[in-house]
């Protein structure tokens, strides 16, 4: 936990941080005697009790700052401000996120551009604020999903968003490059939290089934492996081995993946409507 390959980040910005793998990670940051600044839509005032009661290093602290990352002027407040309490950034990780899926003819478009203005474009925003308050060879970390690099069953929106995000961090890579600033993306399979809860309620079966390849993290596996990841500074970070599995396969033999995904989809949808006909 403490084989940090440029110097342990001293202050955090963390979108997302009141839930799930945001959560984690901020907890785990705290325990390593960092400072983090919360920026979410709301946080649970006992959430906060307990992460500011874990502080007992000199100096450390931990604010919340409430902030919609869909709004690039209030982003830019908030992180104005996470700037004058806690000083400028050497870790930067927008971890907010949504998820709402529906077979494509099925999804409202409201709900596309939603899940885009939060996952994409909330990025970029979390991304132009933050840029202003790094520290000299800080480190900026987006949260995308194997979603941005394997086409699923009902992710339509989700996919183009996190594929989205995935293109932005590769380009920040090659031009944060010349200023000294590092750029990871992060591609998970699941993790269990609210958001994968949400998803098992409403979503598809056969998504389930197929996304079940990849396995499913605890938070604190999932955090453990980011953590690594970002400690060595790799641009793309997948916590678990199956997952990063499929990752190789996607990145380095595409037809293949597909071929995968196209033969699963036709099993589960077979299994879960017998009669229908499959072309
Ligand atoms: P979660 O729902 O537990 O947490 C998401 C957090 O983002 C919440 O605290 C929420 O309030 C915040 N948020 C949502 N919209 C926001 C907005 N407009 N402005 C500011 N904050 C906002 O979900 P999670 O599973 O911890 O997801 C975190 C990230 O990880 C997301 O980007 C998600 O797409 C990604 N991810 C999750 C999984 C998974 O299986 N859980 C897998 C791959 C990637």
């Amino acid at each position: 936990m403490t084989n940090w390959n440029h110097r342990r980040p001293r202050v955090t910005y963390l979108s997302g941080g009141g839930s799930g793998i945001g959560l984690g990670f901020a907890k785990a940051l705290i325990a390593q005697g960092g400072s983090v600044a919360i920026f979410d839509l709301q946080m649970r005032d006992e959430l906060l009790a307990e992460l500011k009661q874990a502080c007992v290093a000199h100096g450390q602290s931990v604010f919340f700052y409430p902030a919609d990352v869909t709004d690039p002027q209030g982003m830019d407040s908030a992180m104005g401000l996470a700037h004058l309490h806690q000083g400028p950034a050497d870790l930067a990780f927008n971890c907010a996120g949504l998820m709402r899926n529906a077979v494509f003819t099925e999804l409202p478009f409201e709900t596309f551009v939603q899940v885009i203005n939060v996952n994409l474009i909330g990025s970029r925003n979390f991304a132009a604020s933050a840029l202003k308050h790094m520290a000299s060879q800080g480190h900026l970390v987006f949260m995308a999903s194997l979603a941005g690099i394997v086409g699923s069953y009902t992710q339509a929106a989700y996919a183009a968003s996190k594929f989205g995000v995935v293109g932005l961090a590769e380009v920040l890579r090659a031009e944060q490059k010349l200023q000294g600033i590092d750029v990871s993306v992060v591609c998970p399979g699941e993790i269990q939290t609210p958001l994968l809860d949400y998803e098992r309620e409403h979503g598809s079966d056969v998504t389930r089934q197929l996304n079940a390849v990849a396995g499913v993290l605890t938070v604190d596996q999932a955090v453990a492996g980011i953590l690594r990841g970002i400690q060595r500074r790799q641009f793309m970070i997948t916590p678990g081995f199956k997952a990063k599995v499929i990752r190789a396969v996607a990145r380095k033999c595409s037809t293949l993946q597909r071929w995968i995904v196209d033969r699963n989809l036709a099993r589960s949808f077979r299994a879960k409507h017998p009669s229908a006909a499959l072309r």
